[in-house]
């Protein structure tokens, strides 16, 4: 069997780590249904900060995600397509994105922090040395029976 010279081999390493480089920053934009890890969390947070999902934040692009993201679409005036591409991200980060209406209101779009133990929800993600906290709309926080921290909310 021939083989290919090293000096080939390094090459079409290159052009194929250029290809999957390329490709992963090109998915990075357009986040749909099944989609996961931290750009969905900054999806997830920004929806709950306009009020249009409540709830725990999981970087999992789901059934829920996708109703709030094609409510905020709807708000915008953009295409309700229930995908994050960049037209939709950019208008959703604008410092004006519009909010969720009173009707369509999830939450009141207040984060808190919440310990994987004790009762507390807390406003600062470092207070009472809490461990891998998850962050979750105070509403959540409220249902789960969680009750403000004293020094976060005095
Ligand atoms: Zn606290």
């Amino acid at each position: 069997m021939r083989s290919l010279p090293r000096s080939a081999l390094a090459l079409i390493l290159a052009i194929l780590l250029a290809l999957s480089a390329c490709c992963a920053a090109a998915e990075g934009e357009v986040l749909a249904r099944g989609a996961s890890g931290e750009a969905v969390e900054e999806l997830q947070v920004r929806l709950m900060e306009l009020g249009y999902l409540s709830g725990k934040l999981d970087g999992q692009f789901g059934t829920l995600t996708e109703e709030a993201l094609l409510a905020f679409q709807a708000e915008a005036g953009l295409e309700e397509t229930g995908i994050a591409d960049a037209e939709t991200l950019e208008a959703l980060m604008a410092p004006d994105a519009p909010e969720a209406p009173e009707e369509l209101r999830a939450g009141s779009g207040e984060m808190v922090w919440i310990p994987r133990t004790g009762h507390r929800y807390h406003s600062n993600k470092d207070c009472s040395g809490m461990k891998q906290p998850s962050y979750v709309t105070i509403e959540e926080a409220v249902r789960q029976g969680f009750t403000p921290c004293k020094k976060c909310y005095s």
